[in-house]
């Protein structure tokens, strides 16, 4: 295989049919990691095709694996991310930008989630027997996958968000064609290559490298795909989103988030509690510089410990070093790309414009031995006096930018952190634990934290309220998914039913 037969149809490694390729740039100084192919409709056709005739309406030999060899290949596949962890972490961190170790901790949490779903299928029953009202009746429900996926993937954890599609698709007996995005397909690429090694049949896994248009929204018109999975933005989410349902094809959308974190009074009240918040707010917002769906982009305190609070926070954010991913001491990577350089630009430009007191960052900050001055990166910013009109406040900036609004009552609070059309995560933290659980009932978000930012669970589910999305993934419903529920319902004493007479 070449550097750039980076598309997978039917178990062979090919060039894009057109020979066309892409640079695949490392964010941290703009130059190239590899080329990759720049596949076109052609090749989703292909690969399809062969996830057609892999799944083949349910006689191919993938579905017909019994779940216990289904289960087994994805705890194989386990132990081989975590025989290749440092590679791998290594890959993700170049592509994207993220340190080393949050690219560990991704593949350390991709593993997880190989193995969650290989325990959930193997776990099961063989079907949901049915109380029909008679004994003359046997009726069960059961299982079986939904055919050929096709799924959409994200730049900012693209291992991670493969993986929750791949498990339970494949834990579920399903055949599909992935499309990493195509500023950072490097992990999908060896993630393929790792479920070849543990044994998948030619056909099952496929791949296509390239633009979301064409080969996104090929994937979602395709009149031979049976679901359509697809983790990104709203305007390209739903966009694709309506080319799959005008196919009546099964839909799942994991799109933005603008998620609040809400800091009451209390959870300052002493030194410890204090520094815990701050500390939190801090790794809610500027983790992987802000490129995070669930980051905690608006801080919503308590108005009477607003100065103290953000003036350390601010103190902080300003410390964050800042450099090349896999450099040592690096907190915190560059940006994706020039085009999400611009954006957040762009973002901070509006905020002041429309009255947003900057407290630190809202520029790039100088170049240094660990920071090159071609890379994206952008300084941690803390953005005070903000109010829920804000074009900053409303809309899903996904870098490093926080935005703080302040309340005196709790159902204030909770007006403030509901106002999104978003509806992805969202935390509260309160000593006060009756409290804390009260605004965490009433927060119209996927996921809410309480007292704590960011951990999320393979066996819980996530996905969002509004406009985060449609569908979830994680959990057993994550598993639910990529299956069709079939009823069947079988007479044991059949007879005449005699409705007509003659
Ligand atoms: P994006 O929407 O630009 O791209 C996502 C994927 O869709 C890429 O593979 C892209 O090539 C493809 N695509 C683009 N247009 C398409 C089309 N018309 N048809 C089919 N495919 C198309 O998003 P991005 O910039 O890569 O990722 C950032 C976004 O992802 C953020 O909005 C973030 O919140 C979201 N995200 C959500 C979750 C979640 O769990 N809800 C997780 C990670 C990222």
């Amino acid at each position: 295989m070449s550097a750039s037969e980076t598309i997978h149809v039917d178990g062979v490694w090919l060039p894009a049919a057109s020979g066309d390729t892409r640079e695949v740039l490392d964010p941290a100084d703009a130059t190239i990691i590899q080329l990759v192919a720049e596949g076109g409709a052609q090749d989703a056709d292909a690969a399809v095709a062969a996830a057609a005739r892999a799944f083949d309406g349910g006689a191919g030999v993938w579905p017909r694996t019994p779940v216990a060899e289904r289960a087994a290949l994805l705890r194989r596949v386990a132990d081989l991310l975590q025989r290749d962890r440092e590679e791998i972490a290594l890959i993700e961190s170049r592509d994207t930008g993220k340190t080393l170790e949050e690219g560990r901790v991704d593949v350390d949490d991709v593993t997880n989630a190989f193995r969650y779903f290989a325990d959930v299928v193997t776990n099961e029953s063989g079907g949901r027997v049915v109380d029909a009202g008679s004994a003359d009746v046997h009726s069960v429900v059961v299982h079986e996958p939904v055919g050929v996926c096709a799924l959409i993937t994200p730049w900012n954890y693209p291992l991670l968000q493969a993986s929750w599609k791949i498990a339970p698709a494949l834990a579920a007996g399903n055949t599909f064609v992935i499309k990493p995005s195509e500023v950072t397909p490097l992990s999908t690429v060896h993630l393929i290559r790792l479920l070849v090694a543990a044994g998948l049949p030619a056909g099952v896994a496929n791949l296509v490298t390239g633009a979301g248009v064409p080969v996104g929204a090929r994937l979602a018109e395709h009149p031979d795909v049976d679901l359509f999975s697809f983790t990104g933005g709203l305007v390209s989410g739903t966009k694709a989103g309506q080319a799959a349902v005008a196919g009546a094809k099964k839909i799942a959308l994991e799109l933005g988030g603008k998620n609040p974190n809400v800091v009451f009074a209390d959870a300052c009240a002493t030194e410890e509690g204090f520094d815990t918040a701050v500390d939190q707010a801090l790794n809610a917002a500027f983790i992987h510089s802000g490129q995070v769906c669930s980051a905690g982009a608006r801080l919503i305190i308590e108005e009477s410990v607003r100065d103290r609070f953000v003036t350390e926070l601010a103190r902080r954010a300003e410390r964050i070093k800042l450099g090349r991913g896999t450099e040592d001491g690096v907190e915190c990577g560059p940006l994706v790309s020039q085009q999400q350089l611009d954006k957040v630009e762009a973002y901070v430009a509006s905020a002041l414009a429309e009255g947003a007191r900057l407290r630190c960052g809202g520029a790039r900050p100088e170049p240094s031995e660990v920071r090159p001055a071609t890379g994206y990166f952008y300084a941690p910013t803390v953005l005070d006096g903000c109010h829920r009109e804000m074009t900053v406040v409303r809309e899903e900036t996904f870098g490093p930018i926080l935005t703080v609004e302040t309340f005196t009552t709790e159902d204030e609070a909770v007006a403030l952190a509901n106002d999104t059309e978003y509806g992805l995560a969202g935390a509260v933290f309160s000593a006060d634990t009756a409290r804390a659980r009260r605004v965490a009932a009433r927060l119209r978000h996927g996921t809410v934290w309480i007292n704590d930012y960011h951990p999320y669970l393979p066996q819980a589910e996530w996905g969002g309220f509004g406009k985060s999305g449609i569908g979830r993934e994680l959990g057993p419903t994550g598993l639910d998914e990529y299956r069709e529920s079939k009823h069947i319902y079988e007479n044991l004493r059949p007879a005449p039913v005699r409705w007509f007479a003659g």
